[in-house]
């Protein structure tokens, strides 16, 4: 009987699951055909300077352009490429096509850089700097005006690999963010020690900001850690005016969000965008 209960509290064997398993399935599918037939489309998120009211960088958001034409959004894909090992897949081919846009905007004297997400398998593929390295030479690019955004717990599971590859970053020019920071295992100690030039504080933290004293106290603690530390902070998740307030008095040096702009794809971009006060 115990053994009964246990079978279907794990889902093997009832119709919910089978469906589930199977849509899963189809995801993969349509996941590797996509990274096949080049159907990865980033879209880009302005992110702002609050020194210069200008769009400093751009973050790559991948979608995946399914087979109607539909934009699926990385959430009901990106869990999926973890467990098929598709990850390093996905994110060189994410790396390279940002990588491809920065020189087309380097060639038009463009100055925007770009922000790139990374996940820790590929971080810890043996070959990662040299991947890295080819791509840059393959696609020309700029990597002083690159961002790499770690997630911390990501950057965390491997504290000596990341710390080389940090520097490997560094070397080469380009920028390392830590991507959703607050939510995740948080030590200072990580903050302190690896060589990350931005925190991005969660946007859990920022989108209810206005309304919620106790995420105000939280992120004003997170602003002057970081910046004690010579780190300078992006805030993600800045969905109206008074969150902005907020973050601005509080000295955070960049915003993002749906209140300076949402994710757009390249056509719709507009890199002149700034905010009236
Ligand atoms: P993230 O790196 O933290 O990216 C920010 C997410 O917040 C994006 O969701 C963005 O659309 C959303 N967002 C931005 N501003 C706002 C706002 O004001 N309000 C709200 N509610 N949401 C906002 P998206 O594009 O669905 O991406 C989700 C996550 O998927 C990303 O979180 C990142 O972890 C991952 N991801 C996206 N693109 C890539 C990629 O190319 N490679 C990898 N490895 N991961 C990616
Ligand atoms: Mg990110
Ligand atoms: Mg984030
Ligand atoms: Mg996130």
């Amino acid at each position: 009987k115990f053994r009964g209960h246990l079978f279907y509290a794990d889902g093997e064997d009832d119709d919910s699951s089978r469906s589930s398993r199977h849509k899963k399935y189809q995801m993969k599918e349509q996941l590797l055909s996509a990274l096949n037939d080049n159907r990865l489309v980033l879209f880009y998120q302005p992110i702002l300077d609050l020194n210069t009211n200008t769009i400093s960088h751009c973050e790559c958001l991948v979608r995946l352009l399914d087979n109607e034409g539909q934009f699926i959004a990385p959430a009901k894909f990106l869990g999926i490429a973890s467990e098929s090992g598709l990850l390093p897949k996905l994110d060189y081919s994410v790396i390279e096509k940002a990588m491809r846009q920065q020189y087309l905007w380097e060639e038009s004297g463009i100055t925007t850089g770009l922000s790139i997400n990374i996940t820790a398998p590929t971080l810890e593929q043996a070959d990662f700097k040299e991947r890295i390295e080819e791509l840059i030479h393959l696609t020309g690019a700029n990597p002083h005006r690159l961002i790499f955004e770690i997630v911390e717990t990501d950057a965390i599971s491997n504290l000596h690999v990341t710390h080389d590859l940090l520097n490997h970053f560094k070397d080469i020019g380009a920028k390392i963010a830590f991507d959703d920071f607050g939510i995740g295992f948080t030590s200072f100690e990580y903050v302190r020690d690896l060589p990350v030039d931005y925190i991005k504080i969660d946007q859990s933290f920022i989108r209810f900001i206005h309304e919620r004293e106790q995420d105000q106290v939280l992120v004003k603690s997170m602003v002057e850690m970081s910046h004690s530390l010579g780190k300078k902070v992006i805030v993600e998740g800045v969905e109206n005016k008074a969150a902005l307030k907020i973050v601005k008095d509080m000295g955070v040096e960049y915003v993002q969000g749906y209140y300076v702009c949402r994710p757009m794809p390249i056509s719709a971009l507009d890199l002149s965008l700034h905010l009236r006060h």
